[in-house]
């Protein structure tokens, strides 16, 4: 149908019926009369017209139908995406009334907002061109009833209203979006120019079309909240993720309470935000971010009723674990006022946090009281030494018979209290070394070294316990080894407990050897092994070796005196020096002690 005929059409069905109507009317009033062949002419030829426009309209109609039909189908075949429906909601009203623009329009949070605009020219739509169209939707919208005008410049509905004239609006065709006596939205159609484009039948089709679109659109929306709610809680669960690897990988007290207000601030978007731990004054803010003054008397009233307290524009909200306080959070609202979406994201952060921050000072703690415990050690050992010092020397001056002959048994018990001194001085030695290397105050003096030497001189000291056990000791250390970096005491002390360890628990008759090279997988550093034919270790042993105090259940090793402190010490004594070492045994099988230590620059004397 050309458009001209659809102006026609659209100039009201109304106007058509009365046309035939006066038509009859004027057959009727002119029956008994003479008619004219003229006039019978000119009727016939009216009603001829009038009929066929009429007939053009059904047919008008009919394609509209099926058109609805189609965009019934169209729609319906939309998946079920929230954009999409809404954009083919509006294509489809204007494929199908022929409209110039549109526009859909949907109550947010009571306010409306246009969601998209079309203009069949393609031309997007201007803020000012929606000035007055706004006012219909508005209408529409609180009404609840559509509103059509085939030519608003004559409306008297729109009588008056300057912004019709200035912008020559004829057609306009505005139908609520409903849904279950609720207003959604409306789908709003014009025509600036041409009067007419909209009929009744346009307007009853569009209303049910309307009612199927606000399904599809209720729908789409309960998928796009879904979509939207699942998309938060995977944020919201990454960034609690992220967090708690962030809090939980530090366990200095200090950076975990200033990490943990920076979550909170970030995860409620905050502008601001303070840290406060309950102390003897009630709260100590302890880590800020941003610049804020909290509320010191709102934080007490929040921790003592152990219950959040939250406005739009500030949060407080306690840290608790098992119920009790341990701190709170107090945080200022950015440019967005605070909802209760945020709160109860904040809650679960002030959770984490919570965890974090005690784990934190638990861990302050044991460090504090590790510290007071290496110090007395330390104090005791010390001690020790003097009273031991004298025991060691009267006992020897008594076995040397300075004060006399002894007799047997007296030489027997002046034995056994050497023994046991040497036993004591062995173990306060050691846990004096353990005290400084946990307080951090065993200092190296490193200097260039030769490993030949140092294991020469072990062994020599060592040679009267090897006699003893008859043992065989084979020293491989090459003489071309180059010199390395290491204090000599220190290194001595390594040697000496893992020499004196692997004839310990090696039986009589076994051999014992050093073995020395350049570590060819690691440049730059010797690599020595200590080897043994002894008892050997079991895998689980293994796992426990040069932990503090670890001793085997193997008899083979509890007859032997140790304290189990010597592996430990030598452990950290290698890292110490930048080496590691590692153990390699089976049980029955001996063991074999490797460590690597750094070399020494030949002209220097600095270590590589
Ligand atoms: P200690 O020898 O005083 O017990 P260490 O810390 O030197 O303490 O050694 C810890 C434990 O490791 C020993 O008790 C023993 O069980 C095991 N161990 C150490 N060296 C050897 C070795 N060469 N052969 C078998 N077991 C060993």
């Amino acid at each position: 149908m050309s458009a001209e005929l659809q102006i026609d059409l659209g100039q009201a069905q109304e106007t058509l019926a009365l046309l035939h109507n006066l038509i009859q009317h004027q057959r009727e009033s002119l029956k008994d009369g003479v008619v004219s062949k003229d006039l019978e002419g000119h009727l016939a030829a009216w009603e001829g017209i009038v009929g066929r426009i009429q007939h053009n309209a059904w047919l008008e109609r009919g394609v509209t139908l099926n058109r609805l039909q189609e965009a019934t189908r169209t729609l319906q075949a939309t998946p079920l995406d929230w954009e999409i429906t809404i954009e083919t909601i509006l294509d489809t009203t204007i494929r199908v009334t022929g409209a110039e623009r549109g526009m859909l329009v949907l109550l947010e949070n009571g306010k409306p907002q246009v969601k998209v605009t079309r203009h069949i020219a393609e031309d997007p739509f201007k803020e000012e061109d929606l000035q007055f169209s706004k006012s219909v939707v508005q209408n529409v919208l609180e009404q609840g009833q559509a509103i059509l005008t085939s030519n608003a410049q004559l409306d008297p509905r729109f009588e008056g209203s300057e912004s019709i004239i200035a912008y020559g609006l004829h057609s306009i065709l505005c139908v609520p979006l409903m849904r279950q006596e609720h207003v959604l939205g409306v789908i709003y159609l014009e025509n600036r120019a041409r009067s007419g484009t909209f009929t009744l039948e346009d307007r009853d089709l569009l209303l049910s079309f309307a009612r199927q679109a606000a399904v599809s659109l209720d729908n789409a929306y309960a998928h796009h909240q879904t979509n939207l709610e699942l998309s938060r809680r995977v944020r919201e669960l990454t960034m609690l993720q992220e967090m708690a690897r962030d809090l939980n990988a530090r366990l200095n007290f200090e950076r975990v309470m200033e990490r943990s207000v920076a979550w909170a601030v970030a995860t409620a978007e905050a502008r601001a935000g303070a840290l406060g731990l309950v102390a003897e004054e009630g709260v100590r803010w302890v880590a800020q971010r941003g610049e804020l003054t909290p509320d010191t008397a709102a934080a007490r009233r929040a921790l003592r009723e152990r219950r959040p307290s939250y406005t739009p524009e500030r949060v407080l909200l306690p840290l608790l674990r098992d119920g009790r306080p341990l701190g709170i959070f107090y945080l200022v609202a950015g440019e967005r006022p605070f909802t209760e979406e945020h709160l109860k994201f904040v809650g679960q952060v002030a959770d984490n946090a919570a965890i974090a921050v005690e784990n934190a000072r638990l861990y302050e703690a044991l460090l504090r009281a590790n510290q007071a415990k290496s110090e007395f050690v330390s104090l005791v050992s010390h001690e020790m030494r003097t009273p031991m010092t004298s025991i060691r020397g009267y006992a020897d001056m008594l076995s040397q018979g300075m004060v006399g002959q002894l007799l047997p048994q007296q030489e027997e018990f002046i034995e056994a209290i050497s023994r046991n001194v040497e036993r004591m001085r062995i173990l306060v030695s050691d846990l004096l070394d353990t005290s400084w290397i946990e307080t951090g105050r065993l200092r190296l003096t490193l200097q260039p070294l030769n490993l030949v030497k140092a294991v020469g001189e072990v062994a020599r000291a060592l040679q009267g316990q090897l006699d003893e056990k008859q043992q065989l000791f084979v020293n491989k250390v090459p003489a071309s080894l180059p010199r390395i970096t290491a204090d000599t005491d220190r290194l001595t002390q390594v040697l000496l407990n893992l020499l004196s360890n692997a004839i310990k628990y090696t039986p009589r008759g076994g051999t014992v050897a050093v073995r020395a090279d350049l570590n060819a997988r690691e440049p730059g550093y010797v690599t020595c092994s200590v080897l043994d034919t002894g008892v050997g270790i079991t895998p689980e042993d293994q796992q426990s070796l040069f932990t503090k105090f670890f001793r085997s259940e193997d008899p083979a090793v509890q007859e032997q005196i140790g304290t189990g402190l010597g592996l430990f010490i030598t452990k950290s004594l290698i890292e110490m020096h930048g080496g590691r070492i590692w153990v390699e045994s089976a049980k029955g099988k001996g063991s074999t002690f490797t460590f690597t230590l750094p070399l020494t620059m030949p002209e220097s004397g600095i270590p590589l």
